[in-house]
């Protein structure tokens, strides 16, 4: 399967990693063209206000909400799940815009704002998690899934083809989130 990670800032080759080591071909997403014939698509961490303002200032932003919104699998991770928020807590920002939720950010951390944990997801089993200046969500629609809380705060889930986590499962060396979502666009297909 051909998995698109979007590559204009942020921790984008470890998740090409994770998808060469599952059996999958990554394709790095940095202008239009590169959206064509894609199977799934990854937003990495990073910073989302950069992250958006490249989106825009390289055109991809309708087309990448449109493929979103017609079902294409995504994965978001971090700076992704901010990207895909319907609102940000406190600021009018919105950029894809497709997942009902509303996420808060900066705002989740024990040590200085970045820390590791276990805790467990839905479906997937026991995870180490990986939090860097993280958000959580705030709150969710009603369609959307709470995979995960840790110390009461959502930090991963699901609505349809979405797959969100506040933490860097690219920062683990745990594959098994990278199956969940290579599942999910086998069964999407
Ligand atoms: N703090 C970043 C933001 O608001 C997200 C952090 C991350 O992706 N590790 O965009």
């Amino acid at each position: 399967m051909k998995i698109g990670v979007l590559a204009v800032q942020g921790a984008f080759i470890e998740h090409e990693h994770m998808i060469e080591e599952i059996g999958h071909t990554a394709i790095e997403i940095r202008q239009r063209d590169d959206l064509e014939g894609l199977d799934g698509l990854i937003l990495p961490g990073g910073e989302s206000t950069v992250q958006g303002q490249l989106l825009n200032k390289l055109d991809m932003m309708k087309d990448i909400k449109n493929m979103i919104s017609n079902g294409l699998p995504t994965l978001a991770t971090c700076a992704g799940l901010i990207l895909l928020s319907e609102h940000i807590a406190d600021d009018d920002t919105v950029h894809i815009g497709t997942l009902p939720v509303t996420i808060k950010r900066n705002a989740y951390g024990r040590q200085l704002s970045s820390f590791v944990t276990n805790a467990d997801i839905k479906h997937i089993g026991n995870y180490p998690m990986t939090f860097i200046r993280a958000p959580y969500i705030k709150a969710v629609g009603k369609n959307v899934k709470v995979l995960s809380e840790v110390d009461g705060k959502i930090v991963a889930a699901r609505e349809g083809n979405q797959l969100v986590t506040a933490f860097h499962p690219e920062l683990s060396d745990d594959l098994t989130v990278h199956e969940y979502f290579a599942q999910m666009i086998k069964s999407a297909s």
